[in-house]
């Protein structure tokens, strides 16, 4: 284990002794620790406030962009779906992890495991309902204004 890893997995350690999740993550840029974040659902009403997501978000602000590409997401614990893509949108390409989501689910946190379940489903098969909508005539279309603007 090296000392990136070392240090998202006591990040996660402190957590839980904070009364938090198990989870921590380092974001590496130029091969030095650029941002961290620990799991914060215990301190906030904010259910995106994940360790990884928290890493990218200082990152972003630091840097002033959204694309994170060339970093490198070290997490105590596999990305959860969410964290996951959000790390598809910035652009990282690389994702080290500690403990893996069947790790989790074993303690108790079962989440990760069963939406990267439900998201091998069929849409129609998943545990929650999405059904389309389509646009009638009389509004504006939001994609043909984006398409235009171009
Ligand atoms: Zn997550």
């Amino acid at each position: 284990m090296d000392r990136f890893m070392r240090r998202a997995v006591e990040l996660a350690a402190n957590n839980v002794k904070e009364g938090g999740q198990p989870f921590g993550a380092v974001l590496v840029k130029d091969g030095d620790i650029f941002t961290e974040g620990v799991n914060e659902l215990h301190k906030h009403y904010d259910i995106s406030g994940h360790a990884e997501m928290l890493a990218l978000r200082r990152a972003q602000q630091q840097l002033k962009t959204n694309d994170l590409s060339g970093m490198i997401m070290y997490a105590s614990g596999e990305p959860c779906p969410m964290c996951l893509s959000a790390m598809y949108f910035a652009g990282i390409e690389q994702i080290i992890y500690c403990a893996s989501v069947e790790d989790a689910y074993e303690a108790g946190l079962e989440k990760s495991k069963i939406i990267y379940e439900d998201l091998q489903k069929p849409k129609e098969a998943r545990s929650i309902s999405m059904k389309q909508m389509p646009l009638t005539n009389e509004q504006e279309d939001p994609m043909k204004l984006w398409q235009e603007r171009r």
